[in-house]
């Protein structure tokens, strides 16, 4: 790998202010320049000697290069999250924890440097990123980045629609593989079957935030402490028209409501928000990369609906069953609750969900009137 002199110019013109990233550092000093790269140091370096002690630090400099020229934008999501695509340092509180995990560790520029001539991959909810050099064979620092759904891992190019330009993530990202259409870009049903490749940052960051948006604006500000989270209460509490309601749903139904959209089987997000600041719900916010900071539009319309249905009275009814029965309708709510009934084939009259089975059910069962008929008298 050669360093290209235009590289090399522009790092002598910023030496005299001083240039420090990922174990490159130049200072100027009375006595010359001291420069850094890695373990290596050179003392008291003039301008020439600085020249020759850089060129001899190829992959230094056009990191840097890549980092300060081709991406920029220093303290901005879109270089953090870049950043975070090829595990370089990210210089922040969350990245601290980050290097004693050894999954996520960051990387020195050697270490990336050979890994970036692989590819290093990483995952997003459904997508997979992989970061590589655009030369492998000759580096010169430029990065390109890949994305596919994570299914998509071990599938052939060939195989795969091919797009490069991020706007078709939306489009993509609007039906699960059935033709439905997905009100909730963070549910785990992205289809998969599609590829971009060859990417710049900017469109690597345009086509995540297609997918699933604001994940890379919300990521940064937590891992800067300035996640701002908006709580159930306060959220509900500031509603107003038809979704007024919400705020008298029960506490204990806004759990069972965050356990049956919020766990990560339903929602990629990363719940933060509870109840109200200091009272934490019980149910599993999920472990993704990207957090949720409040109540999303699907949840609130859902909550409006609980909260009509649990303004109901309770009532009693007696409805004699066989224990299998009992254990079918359990199975019944537990397939549409886990989204398996399109699974169940008509054949397999073992499944308590199968089609015959609850028409046999509600034929035995529910009579004429329906499940009414088995109201207790007050
Ligand atoms: S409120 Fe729940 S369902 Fe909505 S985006 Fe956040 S975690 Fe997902």
């Amino acid at each position: 790998m050669t360093v290209a002199a235009d590289d090399l110019e522009a790092l002598l013109d910023r030496a005299s202010s001083g240039v420090a990233l990922d174990g490159l550092r130049i200072d100027e000093t009375d006595d010359g320049y001291n420069l850094e790269a890695g373990e290596n140091r050179w003392p008291g370096l003039d301008e020439a000697a600085l020249g020759r002690a850089l060129e001899s630090s190829d992959e230094y400099v056009t990191n840097w290069r890549y980092w300060q020229e081709t991406v920029g934008g220093e303290g901005t999501a879109r270089r953090a999250f870049l950043r975070w695509c090829e595990r370089a340092p990210l210089a922040d509180a969350e990245d601290q924890a980050d290097a004693k995990a050894t999954v996520d560790a960051p990387l020195a520029v050697p270490e990336r440097y050979d890994a970036l001539r692989d590819g290093i991959d990483r995952e997003w909810g459904q997508l997979s990123i992989t970061a590589r050099f655009v030369d492998i064979d000759d580096p010169d620092g430029e990065r390109v980045y890949d994305l596919w759904h994570v299914d998509d891992a071990d599938s052939d190019l060939a195989d795969l629609e091919v797009y490069d330009e991020p706007r078709a993530a939306r489009e993509i990202a609007t039906h699960d593989d059935d033709g439905r259409y997905r009100p909730l870009k963070t549910a785990p049903t992205l289809p998969a079957g599609w590829a971009f490749t060859g990417l710049s940052g900017d469109d690597l960051v345009d086509a995540v935030g297609f997918f699933y948006p604001a994940t890379i604006a919300n990521w940064h500000r937590e891992r800067q402490g300035a996640l701002d989270v908006d709580h159930w209460l306060e959220t509900a509490e500031r509603q107003t028209g038809i979704y007024d309601v919400i705020d008298e749903l029960p506490r204990e139904a806004v759990e069972w409501m965050t356990e049956a959209c919020c766990v990560d089987s339903q929602c990629l997000r990363r719940r933060e928000w509870e109840y109200e600041d200091g009272d934490e719900l019980d149910a599993d916010g999920g472990d993704g990369p990207f957090p949720c900071r409040e109540p999303c539009s699907l949840v609130i319309a859902a909550a409006r609906k609980w909260a009509i249905l649990e303004s109901e009275e309770e009532r009693t009814y007696e409805l004699e069953l066989t224990t299998s029965e009992l254990n079918q309708l359990e199975e019944l709510v537990d397939a549409v609750a886990e989204g398996r009934v399109d699974e169940i084939r008509e054949a397999d009259v073992n499944d308590g969900a199968n089609r015959y089975r609850a028409r046999y059910l509600r034929a035995k069962r529910f009579g004429e009137e329906g499940l009414e008929a088995t109201k207790v008298d007050d």
